[in-house]
């Protein structure tokens, strides 16, 4: 069988392209505020690699960084202060929150402002099926399919992992009765019997586990699609960095088996920051919508 590689960037082009046309045309500057508490260097990464590409779309960013030795209620306010801002269209938290800092403090982000879906009244929007924005990681799975014209309505698909960030919101988005969902889901976790008897059922296989090469070929049916969400970082002497990113799924072993696979890194990652500034955008206009 062949196997088509699920690339990212031609689906990201697309998107980019849209949310340059639609910040230019708004009358005022989209902009984001990323709030970094602490000195996490992937979330230092993260923040610039936002900036970066928030510049090239005509999105200001505002960075927001506190200290890890701020009190939450210090975090929590100046997030309180960002969604009172009305020159502030999204807001991003960037995670994980240094020790001290309780998850709590992402409560205080707008819904209107709430761009990656952080907040419990979101995050219960999205399950009701209500019009909300939905986590960028797990949008960028749904973006991915389609962006290939694989369709989603009657598959089954089989998740592995339920965090809040990926498994769950992605289960809710593909239990959608719509036409980028409608499929039959089931969520696999730590606590799954027999994993692999639940992966070779599903039509789609959709690795959010973090735990690299963990998706074997013998877990995957023969014509199944195969999304990896994972990103590890696993020691490799022969990289100049010393390191290389792996996903959760072994991808030499999907050549000939699935019919599609994402290749990581490159894959759905690649889709993340834009569909997080397509939210701003989105946010933006909407705020336009309401003056
Ligand atoms: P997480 O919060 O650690 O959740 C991992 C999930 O996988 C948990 O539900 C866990 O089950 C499950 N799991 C772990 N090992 C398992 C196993 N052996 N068998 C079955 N289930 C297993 O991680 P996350 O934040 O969702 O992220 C998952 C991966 O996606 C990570 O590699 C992360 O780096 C990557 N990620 C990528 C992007 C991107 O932009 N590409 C964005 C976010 C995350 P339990 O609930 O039972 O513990």
């Amino acid at each position: 069988m062949d196997t088509v590689l699920l690339k990212g960037k031609p689906v990201a082009v697309g998107i980019r392209d849209d949310v340059a046309r639609r910040a230019a045309a708004l009358l005022f500057d989209p902009t984001l505020a990323v709030v970094l508490v602490g000195d996490d260097p992937a979330s230092t990464y993260y923040s610039a690699s936002i900036e970066r590409a928030a510049a090239k779309l005509g999105i200001v960013t505002r960075l927001v960084e506190l200290d890890s030795s701020d009190g939450p209620e210090t975090v929590a306010s100046a997030i309180r202060e960002l969604s009172l801002d009305a020159a502030v269209h999204g807001i991003i938290v960037q995670q994980p929150l240094p020790d001290g800092i309780t998850q709590q403090v992402v409560e205080e982000i707008a819904a209107e402002k709430d761009v990656d879906c952080a907040t419990t009244y979101s995050l219960g929007l999205l399950m009701t099926g209500r019009e909300t924005f939905a986590p960028c990681t797990a949008l960028a799975v749904l973006e991915m399919l389609h962006g290939h014209e694989i369709a989603v309505p009657g598959k089954h698909v089989v998740i592995v992992g339920r965090s809040t960030v990926v498994g769950k919101p992605l289960a809710n988005l593909l239990l959608r009765k719509s036409e980028r969902g409608n499929a039959t889901v089931t969520v696999c976790h730590t606590g799954t019997t027999d994993l692999a008897l639940h992966t070779r059922r599903g039509d789609i296989v959709v690795a959010a586990m973090g735990r690299p090469g963990a998706i074997r070929g013998d877990m995957i049916s023969e014509g199944a699609v195969v999304v990896d969400v994972g990103v590890n970082q696993i020691d490799d002497p022969e990289s100049e960095k010393g390191y290389r990113l792996v996903g959760d799924v072994v991808f030499d072993e999907m050549t000939g088996l699935a019919s599609a696979v994402t290749p990581v890194p490159g894959g759905v990652g690649t889709l993340t920051t834009a569909l997080l500034l397509r939210s701003v955008v989105v946010a933006a206009e909407n705020a336009a919508a309401r003056k």
